[in-house]
């Protein structure tokens, strides 16, 4: 009878548990800081919006249906292309990336584009976010930073897998542009700058550690690590130590903790109890003003038990219910933390109306890309080549008519 009791005492508790979590996520929607399924429709229909139907997917971890179960109220969708693109035709393929979030989230009326903190908080739709995922998108030149902004990206990655000419990835995997003691070269700083003027989020989540504690003494704004997670945890470059958790906390900024199994739970595959302890962990450095949620669903292939794919987030809130936290530390991981950011980068940006868009440009030499263009006169050619035609159907006999009639004139 005792054991009955037990049973039917936990099992209640843990549906209520279920029900405040649910309950709690359909008033504070989820904002979740980062989302590949533009790769994998690039990947699966090369971006062919009418070969799929986006509300039920079987290939990706995300579709509108399980967004829905997952109560997500703002994705940010990466318009993310390959760092083998860098120098070569990455800028076409992110304006092709940027393309397809914009479609799809203007023929689906479940989904809307939105580009400030306004349109999160006033739309009953899942918001739309377009960012870049690498800085290898804009080719080093802020023109084009300023277009992609035009285009509705309101947050950039300032490194991928591979470092740029102006800053430096978590990864070694590429040996471009090396670099010792300069993370952060003047043009990377003036790539700072030109996001702060125009109130684009500086996203850290790929760049080294010494990358992004340069731009965190440098930036004016807040800025965002999208999806990492607690290095102390799971040792990946991709995470943040300890230290640099208190930079953010100083700098009032934000750690969305990423759910790849990869990062949470260093390569074994994990559960929803390890990815609460990442959140466990960062709370008692930095603080729970500093936390966000940045899943990486089909950016990645291996995700916790529990945890596969958008619908689960639910979950993952009830866990951190179960463990005490508050719905509002809650609120503030679902949602608040990153309007507040978002709300600050446009205030920095609303404070900078007087400030001219940069017009640094990095030399041929720093670029190191043999594929520019050198802008240079055409070279002359003689103009014998062009004229001859000429000469020979019309002036040819202009002239000699003229030399006859004088020749006449005279004898
Ligand atoms: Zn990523």
């Amino acid at each position: 009878m005792l054991l009955f009791l037990i049973l039917v005492c936990t099992v209640s508790s843990e549906t209520s548990l279920r029900q405040k979590s649910l309950d709690l996520m359909s008033r504070k929607r989820l904002i979740d800081g980062h989302n590949d399924l533009a790769l994998q429709l690039r990947i699966f229909y090369d971006n062919q919006l009418s070969k799929t139907d986006l509300h039920h997917v079987n290939q990706t971890a995300t579709d509108i249906h399980r967004m829905n179960l997952g109560h997500i109220g703002a994705q940010v969708f990466s318009a993310y292309v390959m760092c083998t693109a860098q120098g070569k035709d990455a800028v076409r393929l992110t304006l092709e990336q940027i393309d397809v979030i914009r479609r799809l989230c203007s023929e689906y009326e479940e989904l809307e584009l939105v580009t400030s903190s306004a349109g999160i908080r006033n739309t009953e739709k899942i918001a739309c976010l377009i960012s870049i995922e690498g800085g290898h998108s804009i080719d080093s030149s802020l023109a084009a930073l300023r277009m992609f902004y035009e285009l509705g990206v309101r947050s950039m990655a300032l490194t991928h897998n591979c470092n740029t000419p102006w800053a430096e990835s978590s990864s070694k995997k590429y040996s471009h542009y090396q670099r010792t003691n300069n993370s952060l070269t003047a043009f990377g700083k003036e790539v700072v700058k030109e996001m702060n003027r125009l109130g684009m989020l500086v996203d850290l989540s790929h760049s080294s550690w010494e990358t992004a504690r340069a731009v965190l003494l440098v930036s004016r704004a807040p800025v965002i690590f999208s999806h990492s997670s607690a290095f102390a945890l799971c040792n990946s470059t991709r995470n943040l130590p300890d230290d640099l958790l208190q930079l953010v906390k100083e700098r009032r900024s934000l750690v969305m903790v990423n759910m790849y199994s990869g990062f949470v739970a260093c390569g074994k595959r994990g559960n929803i109890s390890i990815v609460a302890d990442h959140f466990d962990h960062i709370r008692k450095v930095a603080g729970v003003e500093v936390l966000g949620i940045g899943g990486d669903y089909d950016g990645a292939q291996m995700f916790p038990v529990g945890l596969e794919d958008v619908s689960k987030y639910p979950a993952l809130i009830e866990e951190l219910l179960r463990r005490g936290w508050s719905e509002e530390e809650l609120s503030g991981v679902l949602r608040d933390n990153f309007l507040r950011v978002f709300e600050e980068v446009e205030r920095v940006r609303d404070a900078s109306t007087k400030d001219l868009p940069g017009e640094t440009q990095v030399s041929l030499a720093e670029a190191g890309n043999s594929c520019r263009l050198v802008l240079q006169p055409p070279k002359s050619e003689p103009l014998s080549k062009g004229a001859q035609p000429l000469f020979r159907s019309f002036l040819l006999p202009v002239v000699c008519g003229m030399l006859v009639l004088l020749v006449r004139f005279f004898i």
